[in-house]
């Protein structure tokens, strides 16, 4: 049986108690929510905090309100985002998202403020320490001068962004709200993350996710998600997809990002291409080509690289052609597959 470390807890009973004990804790305190990655990383050594500051009592991290602009707290559980029915109704992207985050059982412990802070994974890392230690670990440690098993001759670490909820989140703009010692600020979503596997998010370690807020604009959204079971996994793929149509379908507003192929939730440049055209075959497929070309997925998580990247054109495709309202029937193989094998319904 794996253990984790030895490790002293304390118990948050408000979110300023929380901060000043993370801030005193110095850099070997950590935050726990649900625990669902956390306690596993523990368990592989892959993390060794000396304290464990947990949220769970803080009734004030708890709770959705969609009243115009939505706002969810950090410690809201990814089962009650999926059983909202205004969140389902006003932020499909998000729903779908959360609703196919690992299993109900894990969904009604995870939170929402620990999704977004999840950290990011590679098959030369999410494995026991011993299994680590018999390829004389990677460039993560816990030794040092270790190499990159994917790219070893670069000196940086290739682990894939791996949230879902992430990339729906940042296609629909949302922004956080990070409160430590020193106070509040609000950040555009996408600015969290950083493009590197070993140091992927960009906040403080003393700085705590309050609160997540979706803008009220009316858009059309939905998140396509690639694993290989459909029951539970971690995402070999992600793309979400929110646009806001104007008076004749014309674009007003797109916002395309990919998840699971880098080391951060990928906003696509080219989704303000789309903006001012109408979503025909052509601007679909065009669009398609281009953005699958940053999709460069890696050989570090599930099925064959290059078939990821294969996948990744049809799922842009796909996620376009169900928010021009298209017959699932008529997408793209891969997508038409998808799409039926999910039983998602197209509202
Ligand atoms: C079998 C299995 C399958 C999984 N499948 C998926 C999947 O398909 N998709 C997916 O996205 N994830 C998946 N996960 C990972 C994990 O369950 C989820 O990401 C979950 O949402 C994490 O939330 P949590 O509350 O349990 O976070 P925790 O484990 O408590 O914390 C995760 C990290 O976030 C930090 N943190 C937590 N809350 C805050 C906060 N408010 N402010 C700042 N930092 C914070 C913690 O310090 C820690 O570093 C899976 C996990 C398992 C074990």
């Amino acid at each position: 049986m794996m253990r984790a470390g030895r490790f002293r807890y304390h118990v948050a009973s408000t979110v300023a108690d929380a901060a000043a004990a993370l801030a005193d804790g110095g850099p070997h305190a950590r935050l726990l929510a649900g625990g669902t990655d956390l306690i596993p990383n523990m368990k592989r050594r892959q993390d060794t905090p000396d304290l464990l500051v947990s949220l769970r009592h803080v009734g004030e991290l708890r709770g959705i309100s969609v009243n115009g602009e939505t706002a969810i707290h950090a410690g809201t559980s990814l089962d009650d985002i999926v059983k909202s029915a205004a969140i389902r109704a006003v932020h499909p992207a998000l729903h779908r998202a959360a609703s196919q985050i690992a299993s109900p059982l894990i969904r009604n412990t995870a939170t929402l403020g620990g999704n977004l802070c999840v950290d990011t994974r590679c098959n030369y890392y999410n494995q026991t320490f011993e299994w680590r230690k018999s390829i004389g670990f990677c460039l993560r440690g816990p030794v040092p001068d270790g190499i990159c098993w994917v790219a070893p001759s670069g000196r940086r670490c290739w682990a894939t962004a791996s949230s879902d909820s992430a990339p729906a989140l940042i296609a629909l703009g949302a922004r956080l709200t990070l409160l430590s010692r020193e106070g509040e600020r609000d950040i555009p979503l996408e600015e969290l993350y950083a493009d590197d596997g070993a140091c992927p998010l960009t906040k403080r370690a003393d700085e705590i996710v309050t609160s997540i807020r979706i803008p009220s604009r009316v858009v059309r959204s939905t998140y396509w998600k690639l694993r290989r079971r459909g029951s539970i996994d971690f995402p070999a793929l992600g793309v979400a997809a929110a646009i806001r149509p104007g008076p004749h379908g014309v674009i007003e507003d797109a916002r395309i990002v990919l998840g699971a192929v880098a080391s951060h939730p990928l906003l696509v440049p080219e989704s303000q291409l789309l903006i001012g055209r109408t979503l025909t075959d052509n601007v679909i497929e065009e669009f398609a080509e281009g953005a699958a070309r940053h999709a460069r997925p890696l050989d570090n998580t599930d099925f064959a690289m290059t078939w990821r990247k294969s996948v990744a054109r049809s799922f842009l495709s796909g996620a376009l052609r169900e928010l021009r309202g298209d017959d699932p029937s008529t997408f793209p193989l891969l997508a038409r597959e998808t799409a039926l094998r999910n039983g998602w319904r197209f509202e």
